[in-house]
Order: structure tokens, then sequence, then C-alpha cells
């Protein structure tokens, strides 16, 4: 039974057990999540389309799914979280929580080739707008303190190489957020000002500064824990990225675009993108949302990198009868028992 697991220590999270998605070099698959393929993934609960000048929201049914789409949200084919993960809790020192939420694909292309760093920024845009429209639904779910919102991208064929977002709801605030919510809070209280507005004065112009737009300022943290991770701040404090207006959105694409783009094209196609929003039910939070951008290779994952929430693709029960076996035969064989 999948379930989320806190260290004995340090207190960091891990999801227990979960098909992972497969981001392995060499990957075969086919991709179910190119225009055409529609009646190969559960039904859309969201489907953008663009029609008479503007962009219209509308749903799959069982039976008919729709075409000409400009992005889509279905469930995820191998959810991390599941609505029914059984009661399985326990406590101290071995504290566990049932892994319980929702996992949707927010499918931001029809086209495979059309990734973050190449994409045409209105439809990008029309991408972040789906997302924004479904953490809003997401978030009127039971039990749900957050929605952790990422993105891997890696060149390839299959369906995990599409363009896409995660959107995984959780019945906890992730590590990562958690540390930068309490963070922000206490000196909001304490000095009335906000960590990242802070940052935002200080990183603008300066040594670390990669572009700025009107409303978003790019820069590499001072301390960041990858070589060319980057994040993207909007300049003014803003708490909740679902009150964005679809300017405001398109403005965003724009920087992601530009900066995702020439990253690309200098460092190669593995990237993870999180998006740091703030907790919609703690209203009285000043969390300032942002975007961080990760640098990967093809086994890291932006739910660990941004959120600090592992993924292990089996029980640690499993792996310790595994280790114990290779063990004791390496012990037989250093003693040389036959
Ligand atoms: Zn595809
Ligand atoms: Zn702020
Ligand atoms: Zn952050």
């Amino acid at each position: 039974m999948p379930q989320l697991r806190t260290d004995y220590m340090s207190r960091s999270v891990t999801l227990v057990p979960s098909e992972r998605s497969a981001r392995a070099a060499g990957e075969v698959e086919d991709c179910k999540f190119c225009a055409g393929r529609e009646n190969e993934t559960p039904p859309a609960e969201l489907v953008l389309l663009d029609k008479f000048g503007g962009i219209v929201k509308t749903s799959d049914t069982e039976e008919e799914r729709n075409s000409d789409w400009v992005a889509r949200v279905f469930k995820s084919p191998r959810p991390l979280v599941y609505d029914d993960p059984g009661a399985n809790f326990s406590d101290e020192p071995l504290v566990g929580e049932p892994a319980q939420g929702s996992h949707y694909v927010v499918v931001t292309s029809p086209s495979h080739e059309e990734q973050f760093h190449t994409a045409n920024v209105n439809q990008l845009a029309n991408g972040l707008i789906a997302m924004q429209e479904e953490v809003k639904t997401l978030y009127q779910g039971r039990g749900i303190s957050y929605v952790a919102a990422y993105a891997n991208m890696t060149a390839g064929k299959g369906s995990a190489s599409h363009p896409q977002i995660n959107l995984v709801s959780l019945g906890r605030i992730p590590p990562i957020v958690q540390a930068e919510l309490t963070a922000t809070d206490s000196m909001y209280d304490e000095l009335g000002i906000c960590p990242v507005c802070r940052v935002v004065n200080v990183e603008s112009g300066g040594p670390r500064q990669i572009i700025s737009t009107d409303s978003y300022v790019a820069f590499v943290p001072w301390a960041p824990r990858r070589n060319l991770e980057f994040w993207i701040v909007p300049k003014k404090h803003q708490r909740s990225f679902l009150k964005l207006t679809q300017n405001q959105i398109k403005e965003l694409a724009m920087i992601m675009r530009c900066t995702l783009g020439g990253f690309v094209k200098e460092n190669g196609p593995e990237y993870g993108v999180a998006f740091h929003m703030a907790p919609e039910r703690m209203q009285q939070s000043q969390y300032h949302w942002h975007v961080e951008v990760h640098p990967q290779n093809s086994t890291s994952d932006s739910l660990e990198d941004g959120f600090g929430v592992y993924v292990l693709p089996k029980v640690p029960e499993e792996a310790a009868e595994k280790l114990g076996k290779w063990a004791r035969r390496e012990m037989a064989d250093m003693f040389g028992v036959k």
C-alpha cells in the first residue's frame, strides 16, 4: 500500500512504493499523450480549445474525446498517490501515513516536440492556464494540504518525454515548501517583509541576475544545490499563483521560454521545473510563489529536487532482503565457504 514515510531524524519524506515513471535512457514505449491518441489516455477532465478567438474550457466523456485541443488534463496513468490508499498510519519511530491524494497530468502541447524550451509562448501560456485551473480544482479535494506542480523534461519518444506538468496533491506540505513557508512567515512576523521580496531587492541587477521583465526576475540563487540552477520570481509580493491573470501568465511563459531555451541550447534538454506555489488553504500565510529550475540527469526527479519528496520504485523491506542476500553471499565468498 502506498505510504508517505518520514525519516527517523532528518524528517525527510519518502513515497513508498510507487511505479516511478520511466525516465531511463532507451525508453521504447511510444507516446500516448500526442494529439490524435486521446482515446489511449483516461478521459480529460479539463480540455482547453482555442476557439472563437479565445480559450474555451470543456471536458471529455468516456465515450467522446475532444480533438484539436491546445491543452488537456487527465488522471495520471501511473499515479504516485491514490484516492484510497488504505489507512496505513504508523507511529514513532516508524512514522508513516497513507499516500492519499490525486495525481493529474497537464499535457501542455498537442505536439511532442513543443517542449517548454522550444514552445510558442502563447502555447506555453495555455499549458500554464490549464495547470492553474486544475490546481484550483484539486484544492477542493478532501484532506488536501498541498498540490505539488512539477515537470521533468527529457528528450525521448515515450509519454514521459511529452511536454507535461505533473500535479500531485498531498495530505501534507512537502519538506522544501514547509521550510520556505516557516522562514517566510517568521520573517514576515518579525520584520514585516517577506524573504523572497528581500531577495528580489538584492538579486535584481546583481551579479547573479539572468534576465528581467516587467514583472519577473530570473537569477541564480546565492547557494544553489546544483550548477546552473535558477529561479524565476515575481518582483512584486504575490501570494497566490491562482490569482494570476492571463497576461501575467503569458509574461511568465515568456521568461520561462527564454531562460529554458537558452539553457537547453548550451546544456542539453534535461531539466526539472518546480512550481513553488503557496499552500492555498493557509490563507494567513505570506508565502511568495516562484519557479525553481533544476538541471537534471536521467534518474533525477523534480518531486525530489524541487519538493524534497523522494520516490522509491520498491519498498525498503524488499531492498533489505536483496542486500541481505548479497551481503551473506559476499561474506561466504570472503571466508571461502562453499
Ligand atoms: Zn507525445
Ligand atoms: Zn514577497
Ligand atoms: Zn522555492
